[in-house]
């Protein structure tokens, strides 16, 4: 049995474009992942257009040679990153400084460790700890000894006729 030499020559002539169209599908997929993917690592232009063209020009090994230098975070992760950056910072500012000596203290101290500032005080009844301006507890609506409690005085006396009796 021998094989007609123009069927082999076309088999490989097929073949031959098979690889090609696959290799260019390859090579077109590389590029249109590589441009999605510097996408969402960077906006600058330059790099964009940097990137698609190592590519374009150099295919596979074009890929990897991306792969090395591509930035690290997405824009996203980079976003992301910021957020918990500014969370943390939030959480550091909240922390109670002692109005003496600045150190941070717990909002269940009564005294600053260090400087000995009084920070609280503890309510004589119900032995929790109040805010130095409370003039009554808010737990068990002691009040604090040594401090006025302002009832609210919205029924005055009558006011007194102003009319200067000193004639
Ligand atoms: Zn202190
Ligand atoms: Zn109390």
């Amino acid at each position: 049995m021998t094989i007609d030499p123009t069927l082999m020559s076309s088999l490989m002539m097929i073949l031959v474009a098979f690889g090609a169209a696959f290799l260019a599908a390859l090579w077109l997929a590389c590029l249109v992942w590589t441009w999605r993917d510097i996408r969402s690592r960077t906006r600058d232009p330059m790099y964009i257009s940097l990137a698609v063209l190592v590519v374009l020009v150099l295919n596979l090994p074009g890929v990897l040679i991306y792969l090395i230098l591509r930035p690290a975070l997405t824009l996203e992760d980079g976003y992301q990153r910021n957020l918990e950056e500014e969370a943390l910072l939030a959480s550091i500012e909240d922390q109670l400084l002692c109005p003496g000596c600045e150190r941070r203290v717990h909002d269940d101290w009564q005294v600053c460790p260090n400087c000995h500032t009084v920070l609280r005080k503890e309510c004589q009844h119900c032995k929790k700890l109040l805010e130095l301006p409370w003039k009554v507890c808010p737990y068990c609506a002691t009040p604090v000894p040594g401090m006025k409690i302002e009832i609210a005085v919205d029924e005055q006396v009558e006011p007194v006729e102003s009319e200067n009796p000193a004639e």
